[in-house]
């Protein structure tokens, strides 16, 4: 993506204001704040309507800056090589001195950090004297935002400034992996746990049942259109729209299709937008056909349970 720096000029000024500011990233778009101020990462949680108990990822453009805010250990180090930027989210241990406000954190003695891949987010981050805290750009336990348009639609006017990004070319939140001691999997996320494995060559733990909360990004219902979904339908009922991985050829207006052949990394590139497009057109709910449960397959499945819980 071609670089403007007269937007990211734009989203400087703004956040070294405290202001709060959306930025594009691979994953979803975030909803950025200065992560050394508690006045700015008190106007997410404000803005998101975010429980205050669910603390926020903080983005970072090396581990240059993170040294100063964080312990790191080995796995960590292998992780950030083959991975970063990129769709990963590690939970560390703070260090005492760090200046990461304690509205970032809930208080608590870790910390979520990633490091996006995005061109224009990694620029503007280069440009910055702080770290940014930045939870996904949507309201609380819905759908989160694949693009500019979306991030209006939530937030209009209350939100200074949206950065430019385009589509996200990902589509699924960051996988979150908790490195202080055993590596545990806390999120299912875009990047695949058998890559994760591999790299590390040691056994990974997943802790991500929907019905046992080990953090706040499990809350039940979460990922949600607004509307009910249910899963694993054959038959739909009359007025429901149709959710389905793959085009097939006797199609019906209520009928919406994540991707052509059943791709799965385009269909989770679809999926929030078209959650989204099926709840304008004013559909009361969503009846989805089986999703595969198979590599990113897994990740869609975590967030259509999720959105499920209605
Ligand atoms: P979001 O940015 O909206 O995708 O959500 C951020 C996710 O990171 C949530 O699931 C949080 O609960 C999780 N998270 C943030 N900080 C921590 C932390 N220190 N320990 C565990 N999970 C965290
Ligand atoms: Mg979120």
């Amino acid at each position: 993506m071609k670089i403007n720096l007269a937007n990211i000029k734009k989203a400087k000024k703004l956040l070294n204001k405290s202001e709060c500011v959306a930025i594009p990233t691979e994953t979803v778009y975030g909803l950025a704040g200065n992560a050394y101020s508690d006045l700015a990462c008190k106007k997410i949680y404000k803005l998101k309507k975010r429980p205050k108990n669910n603390p926020l990822i903080v983005h970072y453009y090396n581990t240059h800056d993170l040294k100063k805010d964080c312990k790191f250990n080995n796995t960590f180090f292998k992780l950030y090589k083959k991975f970063c930027p990129g769709p990963i989210t590690f939970i560390l241990d703070l260090n005492k001195n760090s200046k990461i406000s304690k509205i970032a954190t809930n208080k608590k003695n870790t910390i979520a950090v990633r490091f996006p891949k995005h061109s224009v987010t990694r620029n503007l981050l280069k440009n910055l004297k702080f770290p940014l805290a930045a939870p996904s750009a949507n309201l609380s336990s819905k759908v989160s935002s694949v693009c500019s348009a979306d991030v209006k639609e939530d937030f209009g006017k209350k939100i200074k400034y949206v950065l430019e990004g385009g589509k996200s070319s990902i589509g699924l939140e960051s996988t979150i992996i908790d490195v202080r001691k055993k590596p545990k999997i806390l999120r299912l996320g875009s990047l695949q746990i058998s890559s994760i494995k591999k790299i590390l060559n040691k056994k990974v733990i997943i802790k991500n049942n929907p019905s046992k909360i080990s953090i706040p990004g499990q809350f039940k219902l979460h990922y949600s259109p607004g509307i009910p979904l249910r899963l694993n339908v054959k038959k739909i009922k009359n007025n429901e729209a149709y959710l389905l991985i793959k085009k097939i050829q006797k199609t019906k207006p209520n009928y919406y299709f994540l991707s052509k052949k059943g791709d799965l990394k385009e269909a989770a590139k679809n999926l929030y937008s078209t959650l989204r497009k099926i709840k304008k057109n004013k559909y009361k709910s969503i009846a989805v056909a089986k999703i595969p449960n198979k590599g990113l397959g897994k990740t869609i499945n975590d967030r259509l349970i999720r959105a499920s819980k209605f």
